[in-house]
């Protein structure tokens, strides 16, 4: 009997495809030709090297990464990645830049605050983080440690179209909430991390892709686990990595490969955040959140006349069979999560009641 799945348009952890949940039930049990669950197997066994392996070439192919990048599997999510790119990359003297986009590149500048030295390249937080900035709002510090930016802003719904000009500076990237949405030029950006949780797999394991020439930066006062040199010397096997989650994860980007990569899947996405946008464009009675062309393809932040009528959206919409579209309070309303993973006839779907739900409540 096919069990009952509803549209899942959570933020994070977030759908995952169907044929990847049922694979790792499959062979949950015990892993063909293994006899043992992944979740019972050694990470110094012939088994998960093969895993970790495999999920790392596809990563590489995938995303087109340089040989001169290291690709790490860690943990402590990308909230762990905001203290550790500081640790490592802010050395003394220096001073790192952070472009502020919304509520998680706040929290990136919070911690590496405590570290050191740090400088406020531009913010759109005035009116509401609704936008990305332009290149002239930008204000680098001449020589700065690296610029951080955040590509897809998972709570006000807003994505960078482009990468911006840092002169010379490493770019690092929080690509958290749109990794792999999309084809991306890697060799401009001197460190991108991502939590799984949104676009890659599970919770538990966090994706970090670092240009090798910045592990020199890496002190070795560094308590070891937060070091990205020792991650990268061991191959992400420093202590146990996430094992269930890389396994995971691998299979998660073995269907990214069968949907044709990257291009493709970006194809897929724009038609997908398409179907929703022309929808919120079609009537005043939607209010979405995010400037046009600072619109997200993976977030779409929207508003409904009244407070109440969004209660009541996201009621209807729950007993329809429609979960998560409860907008981040901090932005209100409502939020669509619709991931590389997310199927595109559950925006369709959507859509079809959306409209009725105006109709009835316009
Ligand atoms: C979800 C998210 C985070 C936080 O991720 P954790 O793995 O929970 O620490 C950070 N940045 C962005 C852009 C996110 O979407």
């Amino acid at each position: 009997m096919p069990v009952h799945r509803v549209y899942n348009f959570s933020a994070g952890p977030a759908v995952l495809p169907l044929s990847v949940l049922e694979e790792a039930q499959r062979d949950l049990v015990a892993l063909p030709g293994v006899g043992m669950s992944v979740l019972e197997i050694s990470h110094r066994s012939k088994t998960f090297d093969a895993i970790i392996q495999a999920a790392e070439a596809d990563l590489r192919t995938l995303g087109s990464i340089p040989a001169n990048y290291k690709v790490l599997f860690l943990q402590g999510g990308a909230s762990l990645q905001f203290a550790m790119v500081p640790m490592n990359l802010l050395t003394s003297g220096a001073v790192a830049d952070y472009i502020l986009t919304g509520s998680w590149s706040k929290k990136a500048l919070k911690e590496a605050k405590l570290i050191g030295a740090t400088h406020v390249a531009a913010s759109t937080e005035e009116g509401g983080f609704k936008r990305v900035p332009a290149a002239n709002e930008i204000k680098l510090t001449p020589g700065a440690a690296y610029v951080h930016m955040t590509s897809n802003n998972t709570i006000a719904g807003t994505e960078w179209h482009h990468v911006p000009e840092t002169t010379g500076a490493p770019l690092v990237c929080d690509a958290s909430s749109d990794i792999f949405s999309r084809p991306i030029d890697i060799s401009k950006f001197g460190l991108v991390y991502a939590g799984a949780q949104k676009n890659l797999g599970p919770s538990g394991v966090t994706v970090v892709i670092i240009r090798e020439d910045l592990l020199a930066r890496s002190s070795d006062t560094l308590p070891a686990m937060l070091n990205y040199k020792t991650q990268a010397d061991a191959g992400s096997m420093y202590n146990t990595p996430p094992v269930f989650g890389i396994y995971t994860l691998g299979l998660v980007l073995k269907w990214l490969v069968g949907q044709g990569g990257l291009t493709a899947i970006a194809k897929v996405n724009e038609r997908k955040a398409k179907v929703l946008y022309d929808e919120l464009d079609r009537t005043p009675y939607w209010r979405p959140h995010a400037e046009k062309d600072s619109r997200s393809l993976m977030n779409v932040t929207f508003r409904l006349p009244s407070e109440d009528l969004e209660k009541q959206f996201i009621k209807d919409a729950a007993a329809a069979g429609f979960d998560g579209l409860k907008g981040h309070r901090s932005v209100g309303g409502l939020r669509a999560s619709i991931y590389n993973a997310f199927p595109e006839e559950g925006v369709k779907a959507l859509v079809e009641f959306m409209r009725e739900f105006e109709k009835k409540n316009g």
